[in-house]
């Protein structure tokens, strides 16, 4: 007997100790877990329905640290434009994910207080290449996630972007798949070549995936050297290299296929010349960057494309600003001093592609 309400003792005690691993386990989980709709950001949809209407395009900016952010949100307020914060999964692990969050919803609240009452605000994975990595965004406060499955074969590729969009979509997140592959190459992702998108595939894969947007290859490519200077032609009056076209029959014969749905087009950098011949001018050695003319993009930008991704430029106008100050100020140790003129810099360049490439200046809600 004494036996047998020994062994019902350890028994409860066991059941108490993991009741109460349960439930903190259960609380972690409840705390780790948050909405995007609590940090005040937006997913895509609306967005993109009215960019594709209004003949614009949203720009969608990588950021990997403070100063990219600020100036990311202080050009779209002062533009009064939506705005895609996009994150790609190294940038994530270099900024720490706890401290990404805290900073979308610290761009939220920034933009408010510039001025803007109702931001417009996307957090987006970029280039996401597993469901998990998917998940645990969506989990954190991501609002859209892209899952790039372009590089599986095309039956592998449905089913990853469905089982994403599945999981994705109870929680109002909206999902960008990829079809085709771009060449370049751009943290974690890079290939030698292209392959443009298959227009005959695209409604299958909308249809069976239920994504929500998709990304496509027409000739852009990643990186700040999209092209050889082999593969361009010198423009005679201006003496600039000119890539080769864009494949806009593709852009047009997946329109005619998904009638009104989002496009977006990655590896859109223009690599401005002026910051390239800074930066050489200051002791960096970029040879030959050649990028996407902006008049191309604003041609894309009036159509389905709804959605530009622009991370290299914005690399290039801040190493610019940097090695300028090194150079002129070699005396110079206070970041502020070089950050801030690279902070400065990056906001005009996102002004200019808001205003001038994307169309989508004074697009926000009053
Ligand atoms: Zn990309």
């Amino acid at each position: 007997m004494r036996y047998f309400c020994c062994e019902f003792a350890i028994v409860s005690a066991f059941m108490i100790t993991f009741a109460v691993e349960f439930n903190s386990l259960t609380i972690i989980n409840i705390r780790t877990m948050v909405n995007y709709k609590d940090l005040g950001l937006v997913n895509t949809r609306d967005m993109f329905a009215k960019a594709i209407k209004g003949g614009y395009a949203i720009p969608a900016f990588n950021f990997n640290n403070m100063e990219q952010m600020q100036a990311i949100i202080k050009a779209a307020v002062e533009t009064k434009s939506p705005v895609i914060l996009q994150v790609s999964k190294g940038a994530r692990q270099y900024a720490n994910a706890t401290l990404l969050r805290y900073m979308a919803q610290g761009a939220v609240e920034y933009a408010k207080e510039l001025g803007c009452a109702h931001p417009e605000i996307v957090l987006h994975l970029d280039h996401g290449d597993t469901f998990e990595t998917c998940k645990s965004c969506i989990d954190s406060g991501f609002s859209s996630v892209m899952i790039d499955g372009s590089h599986l074969p095309y039956e592998e590729n449905v089913a990853l972007t469905k089982k994403v969009v599945e999981y994705a979509h109870q929680f109002d997140v909206t999902v960008e798949g990829e079809l085709g592959v771009l060449a370049g190459v751009e943290d974690e992702v890079s290939s030698d070549h292209h392959t443009y998108t298959d227009p005959e595939e695209v409604i299958d894969f909308a249809t069976r995936t239920g994504c929500d947007s998709l990304a496509i290859s027409i000739g852009t490519s990643h990186g700040a050297y999209k092209f050889t200077p082999e593969q361009c032609t010198v423009d005679p009056v201006t003496g600039q290299m000119v890539p080769p076209p864009l494949a806009f029959n593709v852009l047009d014969a997946v329109m005619e296929k998904l009638p009104g749905f989002p496009i977006v087009l990655h590896g859109s950098s223009s690599v401005p010349q002026d910051e390239v011949a800074t930066i050489n001018q200051y002791g960096g050695a970029l040879k030959a960057a050649i990028g996407i003319p902006e008049e191309w993009l604003r041609k894309a930008a009036t159509s389905a494309v709804c959605k530009i991704n622009i991370d290299s430029d914005s690399r290039l106008a801040m190493t610019a600003a940097v090695r300028k100050v090194f150079a002129e100020k070699p005396a110079e140790f206070d970041p502020r001093k070089y950050l801030g003129p690279a902070r400065d810099n990056m906001e005009k360049l996102y002004k200019h592609k808001i205003i001038n490439v994307l169309g989508s200046d004074n697009k926000l809600a009053e």
